[in-house]
Protein backbone atom coordinates (compact mmCIF):
# COMPACT_ATOMS: atom_id res chain seq x y z
CA UNK A 1 0.00 0.00 0.00
CA UNK A 2 3.02 2.29 0.81
CA UNK A 3 4.86 1.84 -2.55
CA UNK A 4 1.31 2.73 -4.32
CA UNK A 5 0.68 5.68 -2.54
CA UNK A 6 4.11 6.36 -3.05
CA UNK A 7 3.61 5.73 -6.83
CA UNK A 8 0.90 7.47 -6.72
CA UNK A 9 2.59 10.46 -5.29
CA UNK A 10 5.49 10.55 -7.97
CA UNK A 11 2.58 10.81 -10.68
CA UNK A 12 0.73 13.55 -9.58
CA UNK A 13 3.97 15.62 -8.75
CA UNK A 14 5.04 14.49 -12.65
CA UNK A 15 1.34 15.81 -13.61
CA UNK A 16 2.09 18.82 -11.61
CA UNK A 17 5.47 19.81 -13.17
CA UNK A 18 4.51 18.94 -16.65
CA UNK A 19 1.49 21.45 -16.26
CA UNK A 20 4.11 24.08 -14.88
CA UNK A 21 5.88 26.57 -17.60
CA UNK A 22 9.37 25.17 -15.94
CA UNK A 23 12.21 25.50 -19.10
CA UNK A 24 13.36 22.19 -20.59
CA UNK A 25 16.80 21.64 -18.63
CA UNK A 26 15.36 22.48 -15.43
CA UNK A 27 12.69 20.03 -15.80
CA UNK A 28 14.74 17.15 -16.57
CA UNK A 29 16.65 17.91 -13.08
CA UNK A 30 13.60 18.01 -11.42
CA UNK A 31 11.89 15.32 -13.25
CA UNK A 32 15.47 13.11 -11.95
CA UNK A 33 15.11 14.30 -8.46
CA UNK A 34 11.27 12.84 -8.50
CA UNK A 35 12.70 9.57 -9.97
CA UNK A 36 14.88 9.23 -7.48
CA UNK A 37 12.88 10.11 -4.02
CA UNK A 38 10.69 7.47 -5.37
CA UNK A 39 13.00 4.93 -5.84
CA UNK A 40 14.49 6.13 -2.23
CA UNK A 41 11.41 6.02 -0.72
CA UNK A 42 10.66 2.47 -1.97
CA UNK A 43 13.56 1.11 -0.78
CA UNK A 44 13.13 2.53 2.64
CA UNK A 45 9.40 0.71 2.92
CA UNK A 46 11.08 -2.30 1.86
CA UNK A 47 13.82 -2.10 4.54
CA UNK A 48 11.16 -1.13 6.98
CA UNK A 49 9.15 -4.02 6.32
CA UNK A 50 12.25 -6.28 5.93
CA UNK A 51 12.98 -5.49 9.84
CA UNK A 52 9.03 -5.44 11.31
CA UNK A 53 9.61 -9.32 9.35
CA UNK A 54 12.67 -10.17 11.14
CA UNK A 55 11.49 -9.13 14.30
CA UNK A 56 7.99 -10.95 13.74
CA UNK A 57 10.02 -13.61 12.86
CA UNK A 58 12.03 -13.33 16.20
CA UNK A 59 9.45 -13.35 18.29
CA UNK A 60 7.73 -15.80 16.42
CA UNK A 61 10.49 -18.01 17.29
CA UNK A 62 11.06 -17.27 21.24
CA UNK A 63 7.75 -17.51 22.38
CA UNK A 64 7.52 -21.13 20.11
CA UNK A 65 11.21 -22.19 22.37
CA UNK A 66 9.50 -20.55 25.48
CA UNK A 67 6.59 -23.42 24.94
CA UNK A 68 8.49 -26.02 23.81
CA UNK A 69 10.40 -25.89 27.17
CA UNK A 70 7.91 -25.21 29.04
CA UNK A 71 6.30 -28.32 27.90
CA UNK A 72 9.08 -30.01 28.22
CA UNK A 73 9.73 -29.48 31.61
CA UNK A 74 6.05 -29.94 32.28
CA UNK A 75 6.72 -34.06 31.01
CA UNK A 76 9.90 -33.87 32.68
CA UNK A 77 7.82 -32.93 36.28
CA UNK A 78 5.23 -35.32 34.85
CA UNK A 79 8.08 -38.34 34.45
CA UNK A 80 9.72 -37.28 38.06
CA UNK A 81 6.65 -37.62 39.59
CA UNK A 82 5.73 -41.08 38.40
CA UNK A 83 9.24 -42.16 39.10
CA UNK A 84 9.36 -40.50 42.19
CA UNK A 85 6.06 -42.46 43.76
CA UNK A 86 7.53 -45.63 42.60
CA UNK A 87 10.59 -45.21 44.05
CA UNK A 88 9.42 -44.36 47.43
CA UNK A 89 6.67 -46.62 46.84
CA UNK A 90 8.40 -50.22 46.06
CA UNK A 91 11.15 -49.76 48.69
CA UNK A 92 9.05 -49.16 51.63
CA UNK A 93 6.00 -51.37 50.42
CA UNK A 94 8.70 -53.79 50.22
CA UNK A 95 10.53 -53.41 53.81
CA UNK A 96 6.93 -53.57 55.27
CA UNK A 97 6.47 -56.97 53.51
CA UNK A 98 9.82 -58.22 55.07
CA UNK A 99 8.62 -56.66 58.39
CA UNK A 100 5.40 -59.01 57.67
CA UNK A 101 7.47 -62.15 56.79
CA UNK A 102 9.84 -61.74 59.95
CA UNK A 103 7.03 -61.10 62.22
CA UNK A 104 4.42 -63.73 61.37
CA UNK A 105 6.92 -66.55 60.78
CA UNK A 106 9.34 -68.67 62.52
CA UNK A 107 12.18 -68.68 59.95
CA UNK A 108 15.38 -70.37 60.31
CA UNK A 109 18.54 -68.00 60.91
CA UNK A 110 20.08 -68.12 57.08
CA UNK A 111 16.35 -66.72 56.19
CA UNK A 112 15.75 -64.12 58.27
CA UNK A 113 19.02 -62.80 57.60
CA UNK A 114 18.79 -62.45 54.20
CA UNK A 115 15.55 -60.97 54.57
CA UNK A 116 17.11 -58.25 56.89
CA UNK A 117 19.75 -57.63 54.35
CA UNK A 118 17.34 -56.81 51.85
CA UNK A 119 15.30 -54.93 54.16
CA UNK A 120 18.53 -53.02 54.68
CA UNK A 121 18.79 -52.46 51.38
CA UNK A 122 15.66 -51.39 50.53
CA UNK A 123 15.70 -48.87 53.39
CA UNK A 124 19.30 -47.63 52.45
CA UNK A 125 18.17 -47.01 48.67
CA UNK A 126 15.54 -44.72 49.78
CA UNK A 127 17.84 -42.84 52.30
CA UNK A 128 20.34 -42.06 48.94
CA UNK A 129 17.22 -41.12 47.09
CA UNK A 130 16.02 -38.19 49.76
CA UNK A 131 19.27 -37.73 50.00
CA UNK A 132 19.90 -36.80 46.65
CA UNK A 133 16.42 -34.66 46.85
CA UNK A 134 18.07 -33.13 50.12
CA UNK A 135 21.34 -32.00 48.36
CA UNK A 136 19.92 -31.06 45.41
CA UNK A 137 17.42 -28.54 47.16
CA UNK A 138 20.28 -27.02 49.15
CA UNK A 139 22.15 -26.41 46.12
CA UNK A 140 19.46 -25.08 44.44
CA UNK A 141 18.83 -22.39 46.88
CA UNK A 142 22.40 -21.99 47.91
CA UNK A 143 22.32 -23.78 51.13
CA UNK A 144 25.42 -25.71 50.90
CA UNK A 145 28.55 -24.11 51.54
CA UNK A 146 30.66 -26.89 50.74
CA UNK A 147 33.91 -27.68 53.38
CA UNK A 148 36.54 -27.65 51.09
CA UNK A 149 39.68 -29.72 53.01
CA UNK A 150 43.02 -30.84 51.71
CA UNK A 151 42.63 -33.90 50.37
CA UNK A 152 43.99 -37.26 48.83
CA UNK A 153 41.29 -37.52 46.44
CA UNK A 154 43.59 -41.10 45.08
CA UNK A 155 42.84 -42.34 48.86
CA UNK A 156 39.54 -40.93 49.64
CA UNK A 157 37.86 -42.38 45.82
CA UNK A 158 39.42 -46.17 46.68
CA UNK A 159 37.75 -45.74 49.80
CA UNK A 160 34.62 -45.05 48.79
CA UNK A 161 34.34 -47.56 46.12
CA UNK A 162 36.12 -50.29 48.65
CA UNK A 163 33.07 -49.22 51.43
CA UNK A 164 30.21 -48.94 49.00
CA UNK A 165 31.00 -51.55 46.45
CA UNK A 166 32.73 -53.80 47.82
CA UNK A 167 30.60 -56.85 46.19
CA UNK A 168 30.73 -55.46 42.73
CA UNK A 169 34.09 -55.41 43.81
CA UNK A 170 35.17 -58.58 44.66
CA UNK A 171 32.91 -60.16 41.97
CA UNK A 172 34.63 -58.16 39.02
CA UNK A 173 31.67 -55.99 38.15
CA UNK A 174 33.77 -52.75 39.43
CA UNK A 175 37.69 -52.34 38.76
CA UNK A 176 40.00 -49.26 39.62
CA UNK A 177 42.70 -47.53 38.21
CA UNK A 178 43.58 -44.59 40.21
CA UNK A 179 47.29 -43.20 40.33
CA UNK A 180 48.79 -42.79 43.52
CA UNK A 181 48.74 -39.41 45.91
CA UNK A 182 46.96 -36.89 43.67
CA UNK A 183 46.34 -33.82 46.35
CA UNK A 184 43.51 -31.12 45.73
CA UNK A 185 41.32 -29.17 47.72
CA UNK A 186 37.46 -30.28 48.05
CA UNK A 187 34.82 -31.37 49.62
CA UNK A 188 34.70 -35.09 50.38
CA UNK A 189 31.08 -35.75 50.92
CA UNK A 190 30.96 -34.00 47.06
CA UNK A 191 33.10 -36.14 45.89
CA UNK A 192 31.52 -39.36 47.51
CA UNK A 193 28.47 -38.22 46.04
CA UNK A 194 29.71 -37.87 42.59
CA UNK A 195 31.69 -41.52 42.64
CA UNK A 196 28.63 -42.91 44.20
CA UNK A 197 26.04 -41.58 41.65
CA UNK A 198 28.61 -42.33 38.60
CA UNK A 199 29.43 -46.02 39.74
CA UNK A 200 26.04 -46.86 40.50
CA UNK A 201 24.63 -45.66 37.28
CA UNK A 202 27.49 -47.65 35.37
CA UNK A 203 26.46 -50.68 37.26
CA UNK A 204 22.65 -50.17 36.37
CA UNK A 205 22.68 -48.93 32.81
CA UNK A 206 26.10 -51.34 31.59
CA UNK A 207 23.73 -54.14 31.02
CA UNK A 208 26.52 -56.15 33.45
CA UNK A 209 29.62 -55.42 32.09
CA UNK A 210 32.52 -54.38 34.48
CA UNK A 211 32.13 -50.53 35.31
CA UNK A 212 35.93 -49.03 35.05
CA UNK A 213 36.70 -46.36 37.53
CA UNK A 214 39.83 -43.99 36.32
CA UNK A 215 41.30 -41.91 38.27
CA UNK A 216 44.36 -39.54 36.66
CA UNK A 217 46.24 -36.15 36.57
CA UNK A 218 45.89 -34.78 33.79
CA UNK A 219 47.09 -31.46 31.49
CA UNK A 220 47.13 -28.01 32.74
CA UNK A 221 47.03 -28.64 36.36
CA UNK A 222 43.96 -30.88 36.28
CA UNK A 223 43.08 -34.25 37.55
CA UNK A 224 40.36 -36.72 35.65
CA UNK A 225 37.60 -39.01 36.97
CA UNK A 226 36.55 -40.70 34.36
CA UNK A 227 33.16 -43.69 35.28
CA UNK A 228 32.62 -46.23 31.99
CA UNK A 229 30.53 -49.04 31.44
CA UNK A 230 30.05 -50.83 28.01
CA UNK A 231 26.54 -50.72 28.46
CA UNK A 232 23.31 -49.18 26.50
CA UNK A 233 25.21 -46.30 26.25
CA UNK A 234 24.01 -42.21 25.74
CA UNK A 235 22.90 -41.51 21.75
CA UNK A 236 24.76 -37.63 20.90
CA UNK A 237 21.68 -36.00 20.86
CA UNK A 238 21.13 -36.53 24.52
CA UNK A 239 24.61 -36.50 26.02
CA UNK A 240 23.48 -33.22 27.50
CA UNK A 241 20.13 -33.85 28.45
CA UNK A 242 20.99 -36.20 30.57
CA UNK A 243 22.75 -33.77 32.90
CA UNK A 244 19.51 -32.02 32.92
CA UNK A 245 17.15 -32.33 36.34
CA UNK A 246 14.63 -35.25 36.13
CA UNK A 247 15.80 -35.96 32.80
CA UNK A 248 15.39 -39.81 32.21
CA UNK A 249 15.82 -41.11 28.43
CA UNK A 250 12.75 -43.18 27.00
CA UNK A 251 9.37 -42.96 28.23
CA UNK A 252 9.00 -43.44 32.10
CA UNK A 253 6.13 -46.17 31.72
CA UNK A 254 8.37 -48.24 29.73
CA UNK A 255 11.94 -47.71 31.60
CA UNK A 256 13.18 -51.15 33.29
CA UNK A 257 15.57 -49.39 35.68
CA UNK A 258 14.78 -47.57 38.92
CA UNK A 259 15.78 -43.85 39.35
CA UNK A 260 14.13 -40.48 39.58
CA UNK A 261 16.66 -37.99 36.69
CA UNK A 262 18.37 -36.60 39.88
CA UNK A 263 21.57 -38.19 39.92
CA UNK A 264 23.56 -36.52 37.03
CA UNK A 265 21.96 -33.28 37.57
CA UNK A 266 23.06 -33.34 41.27
CA UNK A 267 26.63 -34.68 40.29
CA UNK A 268 26.76 -31.69 37.37
CA UNK A 269 25.67 -29.46 40.23
CA UNK A 270 28.61 -30.65 42.83
CA UNK A 271 31.53 -30.93 40.51
CA UNK A 272 30.58 -27.44 39.05
CA UNK A 273 30.81 -25.92 42.24
CA UNK A 274 34.65 -27.27 42.20
CA UNK A 275 35.27 -25.31 39.17
CA UNK A 276 35.13 -28.52 37.23
CA UNK A 277 33.61 -30.05 34.17
CA UNK A 278 31.77 -32.59 33.50
CA UNK A 279 30.50 -34.53 30.06
CA UNK A 280 29.56 -37.83 28.64
CA UNK A 281 31.54 -39.76 25.65
CA UNK A 282 31.43 -42.61 23.86
CA UNK A 283 33.19 -45.46 25.22
CA UNK A 284 35.22 -46.84 22.34
CA UNK A 285 31.70 -48.36 20.24
CA UNK A 286 30.01 -49.69 23.12
CA UNK A 287 28.65 -47.89 26.28
CA UNK A 288 29.59 -44.51 27.62
CA UNK A 289 32.35 -42.86 29.67
CA UNK A 290 31.44 -40.31 32.45
CA UNK A 291 34.94 -37.56 32.57
CA UNK A 292 35.04 -35.10 35.14
CA UNK A 293 37.94 -32.91 35.55
CA UNK A 294 38.72 -30.87 38.31
CA UNK A 295 41.54 -28.56 39.32
CA UNK A 296 44.60 -29.77 40.59
CA UNK A 297 44.52 -27.14 43.20
P1 LIG B 1 18.43 -41.92 37.08
O1 LIG B 1 19.51 -42.93 36.98
O2 LIG B 1 17.84 -41.81 38.43
O3 LIG B 1 17.41 -42.05 35.99
P2 LIG B 1 20.44 -39.92 36.43
O4 LIG B 1 20.33 -38.44 36.49
O5 LIG B 1 21.51 -40.56 37.20
O6 LIG B 1 19.02 -40.46 36.83
O7 LIG B 1 20.59 -40.31 34.90
C1 LIG B 1 19.75 -39.70 33.92
C2 LIG B 1 19.58 -40.64 32.73
O8 LIG B 1 20.81 -40.75 32.03
C3 LIG B 1 19.20 -42.05 33.11
O9 LIG B 1 17.81 -42.19 33.25
C4 LIG B 1 19.74 -42.85 31.95
O10 LIG B 1 18.78 -42.89 30.92
C5 LIG B 1 20.94 -42.05 31.49
N1 LIG B 1 22.22 -42.62 31.98
C6 LIG B 1 22.89 -42.26 33.09
N2 LIG B 1 24.03 -42.98 33.23
C7 LIG B 1 24.10 -43.79 32.15
C8 LIG B 1 25.03 -44.77 31.68
N3 LIG B 1 26.14 -45.08 32.37
N4 LIG B 1 24.74 -45.41 30.51
C9 LIG B 1 23.63 -45.13 29.80
N5 LIG B 1 22.70 -44.21 30.19
C10 LIG B 1 22.92 -43.56 31.34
Amino acid sequence: MLVSLNAEIYELRLELLSTSNIPGPELQIQKGELDQKLSLRIWMVLGEGAVFVFILLLGFYAVRNTIAKELDLAEQQKNFLLSITHELKSPLAAVKLQLQTLKSRDLPTEKRNQIYDRALNDSQRLEKLVENLLLVNKIESGRLPLSMVKTNVSECVQTIANETFENEISNGLLNLDIEEDIQSDLDRMALESIVMNLVENGLKYGLGSTVHVSLKKSENQMFTLAVSDKGQGIPDNEKQKVFERFYRRGNEEVRQAKGTGIGLYLVKLLVTQHNGTIRVENNGGVGSRFVAEFPLK
